[in-house]
C-alpha cells in the first residue's frame, strides 16, 4: 500500500479506449450473422476470410450507428470518411489487416458527462469515436497443446470510443464506463455485455508529479472483463508506477496484461517493438460519404438520452437527483416512468415507489422492466388510492401491489374491496370505535386531558386495532383530538 504521502505527490493520470460491438443483424462488410454463441465457425463467408477476389461492402446500419454515438457526445461528424488497412499477422485475424479508420475517424471530439460517486459531475472529453472491424476469437483450453481459433466474431461491427488523458482516479474510470454503457444501451446500438465482450475497454495509465505539466510515460492495460477489473487494473498500475519512479527505475511504454485472480498486471509487449501496419487506404471500398440528408435521418432516429431524462425528472418533476440518477440508469425504467408521471401528479410519491417496491420486485423476481406487468394506468390508480385516502400506504405495498404482479386483471380497487382494505374515512362509521376506546380507557383520557398528550400513540393504536388497521389516520387523528379536547 502506498503511503498518503506519496499518493499526494502524484497526479494519476488516465485514458480509456472502449469497443462496443454494434448490434447490426450483419457483419461490417459481410452479409454473414453478427450474433454471439453460435457454433465456431458458422459465420464465415468469403468475404469474412478475405479470400482472394472478394470484396468488402459497408454496413449502411454500423455507419448510422456510429453517427447516433457521435451525436449522442456531441461530436463533430465527419462527413467523408475513409477506410485503411491495419496490418499485421495474427493467428486470429483471417484477412492478415484490420479495416479501421486511420485518419479521420467518423467522430472527432466530443463528451459524455458523468457522475462521480461524491455526486458532483465531470464533462469528460473524447478525442474520438472511430470505426473497424472485430477480430476473431483465439481459444486457450487447459491442458490441450493447441489454440483453437473461432472466426465468428471476425468482421463484427465495432465503434472505438477513445478519451482525451483526463480521467484521474479509477472512480472516474469506473463512472465514465458504467455512462458509456447507459448511453450505447439508450442508443440501442450494442448491448453493453462486458462477459460476452460486446463492450471491452483498455486502460492507459500514468503518472506524473503533482505541479508539473508534462504527462508521465504511459502503460496500457488490457484483458479487463468487468467494470470492476478495469478498477483494480488501475489502482494496481497507479501504485507500481509510483513506485518504479520512487526506486529510481524507468517508465516503459508498454501493453500489459490484467490478471483477475491476483489482481496484478504483467507485461505482454513494449512499445519499443511497436508495430508498423503500413496503414493504406483499403482500395477496395469507396469513402462513405455522409450527406445531410443522411445525418438528418440518424438525428431524426435519436432517443432521449439519459441526460436529458434525468434534467427532467429535476426540473419538471422536482425530484432530487439521487432519485432521477436512479430513474435514468435503464431506459426501459425512465421511459415507463416518465409515463407514469403523466398519469398522476405525485411525482416524489411515484418516485419513492420505484426506488422501492417495483426496485425489489424487479430485482427478487430477475424482471427487466420490459416484463413488468403493471401497466401505467393501473400503477396511476394505485397511488391515486392511497393518496385519496381509501387504503394506506401499508395495504398497498404489502397486500394490492403484489396482487397487481400477478397480473389477474383486477384493478387495484377490486382488490382493496376483495381483500377487505378500504379504510375507514367517513367520520360518522369511525365514531363510534373511537368512542368506544375512549370509553374503556377513561383514567388515561384523564391523563391525557392533565397534559400526557403522548397518550394520543395510545389511543391511535387501539383505534387501529378495533378498525382491523382500516381506519384512516388522518380522519382518526381528527376525531379523537375532537373529543379529547372537548
Ligand atoms: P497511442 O499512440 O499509444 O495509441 P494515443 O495518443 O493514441 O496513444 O492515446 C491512446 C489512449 O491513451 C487515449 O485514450 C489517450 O487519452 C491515452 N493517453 C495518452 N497519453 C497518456 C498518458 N500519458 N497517460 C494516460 N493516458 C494517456
Ligand atoms: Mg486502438
Amino acid at each position: 500500500m502506498l503511503s498518503e504521502e506519496l499518493r499526494n505527490k502524484y497526479q494519476l493520470i488516465i485514458g480509456l479506449e472502449v469497443h462496443a460491438q454494434l448490434l447490426t443483424e450483419s457483419k461490417m462488410f459481410a452479409a454473414d450473422a453478427n450474433k454471439y454463441g453460435n457454433a465456431p465457425n458458422t459465420q464465415i463467408s468469403a468475404i469474412t476470410l478475405g479470400h482472394p477476389g472478394t470484396l468488402p461492402k459497408v454496413n449502411r446500419k454500423a455507419i448510422a450507428f456510429a453517427i447516433k454515438m457521435g451525436l449522442a457526445c456531441d461530436s463533430e461528424i465527419t462527413r467523408h470518411n475513409v477506410f485503411a488497412r491495419k496490418n499485421y499477422f495474427y493467428p486470429d485475424l483471417p484477412k492478415g489487416y484490420q479495416l479501421t479508420q486511420d485518419k479521420g475517424p467518423i467522430c472527432v471530439g466530443g463528451y459524455v458527462p458523468v457522475q462521480l460517486p461524491d455526486g458532483t459531475r465531470k464533462e469528460v472529453i473524447l478525442n474520438r469515436v472511430h470505426m473497424e472491424e472485430d477480430a476473431g476469437k483465439s481459444i486457450h483450453l487447459a491442458d490441450e497443446p493447441d489454440t483453437l481459433v473461432d472466426f465468428n466474431r471476425a468482421g463484427t461491427p465495432l465503434v472505438e470510443i477513445v478519451t482525451e488523458p483526463v480521467l484521474t482516479s479509477p472512480e472516474e474510470a469506473y463512472a465514465f464506463l458504467t455512462e458509456v454503457k447507459k448511453l450505447v444501451k439508450y442508443l440501442d446500438i450494442c448491448d453493453g455485455n462486458m462477459e460476452e465482450g460486446s463492450l471491452r475497454c483498455d486502460a492507459n495509465v500514468s503518472v506524473m508529479l503533482k505541479g508539473t505539466t508534462e504527462l508521465g510515460k504511459k502503460v496500457e492495460v488490457k484483458n479487463m472483463n468487468s467494470f470492476r477489473n478495469v478498477f483494480r487494473a488501475i489502482e494496481h498500475e497507479h501504485e507500481r508506477l509510483i513506485g518504479l519512479i520512487e526506486a529510481g527505475e524507468e517508465v516503459i511504454s508498454e501493453t500489459r496484461t490484467f490478471d483477475a485472480d491476483k489482481g496484478t498486471t504483467a507485461s505482454m509487449r513494449t512499445k519499443e517493438d511497436l508495430n508498423d501496419y503500413r496503414y493504406f487506404p483499403e482500395p477496395d471500398l469507396s469513402p462513405v460519404v455522409i450527406s445531410d440528408e443522411w445525418l438528418n435521418a440518424v438525428k431524426a432516429t435519436m432517443p432521449v438520452l439519459p441526460r436529458e431524462l434525468h434534467k427532467k425528472f429535476v426540473e419538471e418533476y422536482g425530484l432530487p437527483d439521487y432519485d432521477a440518477s436512479f430513474l435514468t440508469e435503464s431506459k426501459d425504467v425512465a421511459l415507463w416512468f416518465d409515463e407514469l408521471c403523466s398519469k398522476t401528479q405525485n411525482y416524489k410519491v411515484a418516485s419513492n415507489w420505484m426506488m422501492g417496491p417495483v426496485k425489489s420486485s424487479l430485482n427478487d423476481l430477475s424482471f427487466a422492466m420490459e416484463d413488468f406487468p403493471i401497466d401505467t394506468d393501473s400503477f396511476s390508480a394505485l397511488i391515486a388510492l392511497v393518496d385519496e385516502g381509501q387504503v394506506s400506504y401499508t395495504a398497498a405495498s404489502q397486500n394490492i401491489y403484489p396482487e397487481m404482479l400477478k397480473s389477474s386483471g383486477e384493478s387495484p380497487l377490486e382488490i382493496a374491496q376483495r381483500l377487505n382494505l378500504i379504510q375507514q374515512s367517513d367520520e360518522s362509521s369511525l365514531k363510534p370505535i373511537v368512542e368506544e376506546v375512549l370509553a374503556t380507557n377513561a383514567a388515561k383520557v384523564k391523563e391525557y386531558r392533565s397534559g400526557k398528550k403522548g397518550l394520543m400513540g395510545l389511543f391511535m393504536g387501539q383505534v387501529m386495532k378495533k378498525s382491523q388497521g382500516k381506519a384512516d389516520p388522518k380522519v382518526a387523528t381528527k376525531l379523537l383530538t375532537e373529543l379529547l379536547e372537548n
